[in-house]
C-alpha cells in the first residue's frame, strides 16, 4: 500500500533527521515522544497498517531510542519501555501507541453521537493477532467490575478509607469513561509486559528489589539536568547492561572478571559499587556520603543566609508553645524566628566527632531569646553515614 509505505518513509527520515541533528541524546528523545509520535498518531490510527509492519518500525524506533539513552544495544524493549521499573522512562512504545489508536478509533464509533454509525457498529482492522475491539471490551468489563467491588484497602495496615478514591463506572458521563477505558487499555498493556520480565534473567534484575527502593524521578525535567552520560550510566546500571569485568569475561580473552582493585573478588556491579573493601579503605565510599552530606549542607546554609539571619524578615510569634496538634490540622512551623548561624567561620559544617554527647547533639549553637522556639535538627554522621535525623 502506498500510504503505509509513505509513512514508513516519513517516520525513517525523521528519526534520520533527529539522528543527524546537533541536539543532545535526551533532548532527541523528547523529539521522538513530543514531535516524532503525535505526527504518527493520526496514521496509525486510520491506516490498516498490519502488526508485522509496526513492529518493524519500533525496532527500527528503539534502535534510535537506545543509541540516544546511552542504554546499550542489547536493552530489551521489555526494560525500556517499562512503566514500573525503578527507573522508568517517559517514553512511549510504537506499538502500544499503535494499539491504544485503534481502540480510541474503535471507541469513537461505539460512542458516536450518529444513529447510524452506532447501528452498524463497525469493527477496527486490527489484524488476527490482536482486536481492538476485544482489548476496549475487556478494559470496560474491569472498570465495571472495580466499581461493583468498591474501594479496597490497598495495604495491610492502611485503615478503612485509605488510598486513592475513583469514581465509580456507573456515575461517570460518556466522556470520563472514554478516558478511563483508553487509561485502563494502558495499564493492561503494561501488565502485559510484567509477565516477561521473567524472560530476561540479568536485565530483570530490578524486579526483586524495586519493591525495597523509591523509584527514580525520570520525568523530562529531571531528565534533562542528569544529561546523557548519567541518565545512561543508570540505564546500565539497573538494567545490567554495564560492562564490568565480570560481564566482559564472556566475550573478552583476555579479561580474568576480576576487580582491578582488590583482585581478589569477582568485579561485579554489586562489588565495584559498595563491596570492594579496598574502595572502602580508599575513601570512595565515603567520598559519595559526603556528597550527599554536601547536599544537605548547602541547603541548611542557604536558608540561614537567606531566610533566618535575614534582618529585614519579621515574623510575629503567636506562641511560644507548639501545642498538641490534631491529625489533619495545618501547623506551620516556619513562624518561629531562629537566630542561628553553623559553627566555625566557613561555610562547613562541623560534626562533632567525639565523645561529647551534649556538643553532638547541638552542631549549630543557637542566639536567642527566652520567648522564642527553637527547633533543633541534629544530622547525625558518625562512621561517615547519616544514619540518624532527629527533630525536636
Ligand atoms: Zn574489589
Amino acid at each position: 500500500m502506498p500510504v503505509i509505505e509513505q509513512a514508513r518513509g516519513d517516520l525513517y527520515q525523521f528519526l534520520e533527521r533527529l539522528d543527524g541533528s546537533s541536539l543532545s541524546g535526551i533532548q532527541k528523545c523528547w523529539g521522538y515522544q513530543y514531535l516524532v509520535l503525535p505526527k504518527m498518531k493520526w496514521i496509525l490510527a486510520i491506516y490498516d497498517i498490519p502488526a508485522s509492519t509496526v513492529l518493524k518500525w519500533e525496532q527500527r524506533v528503539n534502535r534510535f531510542l537506545r543509541s540516544w539513552l546511552g542504554a546499550g544495544h542489547t536493552l530489551s524493549k521489555i526494560c525500556l519501555f517499562s512503566r514500573d521499573s525503578p527507573v522508568a522512562l517517559p517514553i512511549d512504545s510504537l506499538v502500544d501507541t499503535w494499539k491504544v489508536e485503534k481502540c480510541r478509533l474503535q471507541q469513537s464509533y461505539k460512542y458516536s453521537p450518529d444513529d447510524f454509525i452506532r447501528s452498524v457498529a463497525p469493527k477496527v482492522r486490527s489484524g488476527r493477532v490482536w482486536n481492538a475491539e476485544e482489548v476496549l471490551e475487556e478494559a470496560e468489563r474491569d472498570l465495571v467490575c472495580e466499581s461493583m467491588l468498591g474501594m479496597v484497602q490497598p495495604g495491610k495496615r492502611a485503615g478503612i478509607g485509605f488510598g486513592e478514591w475513583k469514581k465509580p463506572w456507573e456515575k461517570m458521563n460518556t466522556e470520563e469513561r472514554k478516558k478511563a477505558a483508553i487509561e485502563r487499555v494502558q495499564e493492561n498493556l503494561n501488565k502485559e509486559r510484567v509477565v516477561e520480565y521473567g524472560s530476561l534473567e540479568l536485565q530483570s534484575g530490578w524486579a526483586r528489589w524495586r519493591e525495597d527502593v523509591l523509584a527514580l524521578d525520570l520525568s523530562w525535567n529531571s531528565l534533562f539536568k542528569m544529561g546523557d552520560s548519567m541518565v545512561g550510566f543508570i540505564l546500565r546500571a539497573v538494567y545490567g547492561t554495564l560492562v564490568t569485568p565480570s560481564l566482559a569475561v564472556k566475550w573478552d580473552e583476555a579479561e580474568d572478571g576480576m576487580c582491578k582493585l582488590c583482585r581478589t573478588e569477582r568485579g561485579t556491579l554489586q562489588h565495584i559499587l559498595s563491596g570492594c573493601k579496598v574502595a572502602l579503605e580508599q575513601g570512595r565510599y565515603t567520598w559519595r556520603h559526603d556528597k550527599v552530606l554536601n547536599q544537605i549542607q548547602s541547603q541548611v546554609a542557604y536558608h540561614l543566609d537567606k531566610r533566618v539571619n535575614n534582618p529585614k524578615r519579621s515574623v510575629s510569634l503567636q506562641s511560644s508553645t507548639i501545642g498538641f496538634v490534631s491529625a489533619g490540622a495545618k501547623y506551620n512551623l516556619l513562624i518561629v524566628q531562629i537566630c542561628w548561624s553553623p559553627r566555625g567561620t566557613s561555610r562547613q559544617l562541623i560534626f562533632d566527632d567525639d565523645d561529647d554527647e551534649e556538643e553532638l547533639r547541638h552542631p549549630f549553637p543557637l542566639r536567642m531569646s527566652q520567648e522564642q522556639t527553637a527547633i533543633f535538627v541534629t544530622i547525625d554522621c558518625r562512621g561517615g553515614l547519616p544514619h540518624a535525623t532527629n527533630v525536636w
